[in-house]
Formats: C-alpha cells, sequence, structure tokens
C-alpha cells in the first residue's frame, strides 16, 4: 500500500502541477472518445496501451469484459453503457479481450469454480461462449488448454458484441448511425492488439506494425450471431 501512497504523493507534486489546466477543464465536464469494456485483470491498461489522457476513456471493466443482457440491472454494466451512450453520446464501443485471461481459464474449468459461487454465477454471462465452443469444437480434445484459451477467449468478444447490440440505447443509436462497435483482442506479453473484422469472421492487427501477425489458431470463422 506504502507504494501506492508515494505514488499519489508523485501525482500531487509533479503530475498534477504540469496538468493542471487539463484538470481544471475536466472539472467541468468530460466527453470521452469510447466507452471501453475490458477485464478487470491488472495487466490490462487501456489508458496506457492508447496513450489517454483523463477524461479520454469511459471504462467499464468487469470479470471477463462481459455485457449481461438489459434484463441483468445488478451488475452496473448496463447502466454504464446507457449513460455513455444517451447522456455522454459516445459515438464508439470498445469490447476488448485479451491473452491469459482468468474468468476464460474458469469457463474452461468450470468445475473448479464452486469455491467461487459469484464469479461461477457472473460468468454464466459468457455462456454462449462456451456452449459455441463446444459446438464448433467436436475435436476439441487434441487442442491444448492455450489453443482452446485463445480460441474462447475471441468467442467471447464476439459473443459480448452481439449482447451489446440488445441493450435499448444501443439498438437506437446504432439505428440512427451515431454508434460503432469494436472487438478487439489485447495480448500482454508483446502489447499487441488485434481488432475482430465482421467480413472474416477474424481477428487481424489494429495496425501495420511492418512485423509478421501474432499466428492464429486453426479455427473456424467466429460468427457474429
Ligand atoms: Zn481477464
Amino acid at each position: 500500500m506504502q507504494r501506492l501512497i508515494d505514488g499519489y504523493s508523485r501525482f500531487r507534486t509533479k503530475v498534477f502541477p504540469k496538468h493542471s489546466r487539463l484538470f481544471a477543464k475536466l472539472a467541468a465536464g468530460q466527453k470521452p472518445q469510447a466507452l471501453f469494456i475490458a477485464c478487470s485483470d491488472s495487466r490490462v491498461m487501456p489508458e496506457m496501451v492508447m496513450q489517454c489522457d483523463p477524461g479520454d476513456l469511459f471504462p467499464c471493466r468487469n470479470a471477463g469484459n462481459l455485457v449481461p443482457p438489459p434484463t441483468e440491472t445488478t451488475s452496473g454494466v448496463g447502466a454504464t453503457i446507457e449513460y455513455a451512450i444517451r447522456v455522454l453520446k459516445i459515438p464508439d464501443v470498445v469490447i476488448c479481450g485479451h491473452s491469459d485471461c482468468g474468468a476464460m481459464k474458469g469457463l474452461l474449468q468450470y468445475e473448479d469454480l464452486d469455491k467461487l459461487p459469484l464469479v461461477k454465477s457472473w460468468l454464466q454471462y459468457a455462456g454462449p461462449s462456451s456452449r459455441w465452443l463446444q459446438d464448433a469444437l467436436e475435436d476439441a480434445a487434441s487442442w491444448s488448454f492455450e489453443q482452446k484459451l485463445a480460441m474462447l477467449t475471441e468467442a467471447n468478444v464476439v459473443m459480448q458484441m452481439e449482447n451489446l447490440r440488445a441493450h435499448p440505447a444501443v439498438v437506437e443509436a446504432v439505428k440512427a448511425g451515431a454508434l460503432q462497435i469494436h472487438g478487439w483482442m489485447y495480448d500482454i506479453g508483446s502489447g499487441r492488439i488485434r481488432r475482430f473484422d465482421p467480413e472474416t469472421g477474424t481477428f487481424h492487427p489494429l495496425i501495420a506494425e511492418g512485423q509478421p501477425s501474432l499466428p492464429t489458431q486453426a479455427k473456424p470463422k467466429l460468427r457474429t450471431a
């Protein structure tokens, strides 16, 4: 904890004074560029990865970057989405999965979650991904755990994009041409982001970096519906 307090001390003495005009402007309101739905994982730092300033991103983070259906009102995810779109008029939503995701590992080892009843309950919203995985990979027994995990994590991003489209605020904004939905995958070890391409049903590098893209798993296309 002392390390955190020391960090706050540096923020107060060095960082805040340097950016005081930005903070003064932000004190009067916010106009974030994107609603960013990501996992709670401590290694996923969208503000750092995209070099954002305070006020740029409207984050919504939970175990497994899940978007429950609109009928689920206790988690706060739906309320965050509704506020972001109807009040802040945010034009883009990113659902970002990541490598080595504990929530996705939990889905693959569902029977081991008995000691984590709240996690187990929450992960039901990723259930369609898991069932889809089972349906799509009848020969999954030949896959390594890592291959299954990579596949499930990508499938989950696509499924959460679909779940998002069920929210009334999203339906309205998409219909009005005022909202774009993006699905990303963040690789912790390389720092690279891949984006979901609905045309091909696969993930591609977000930007060209002059290097071969990460090897992709031999897999069927991810379906968006
Ligand atoms: Zn995660």
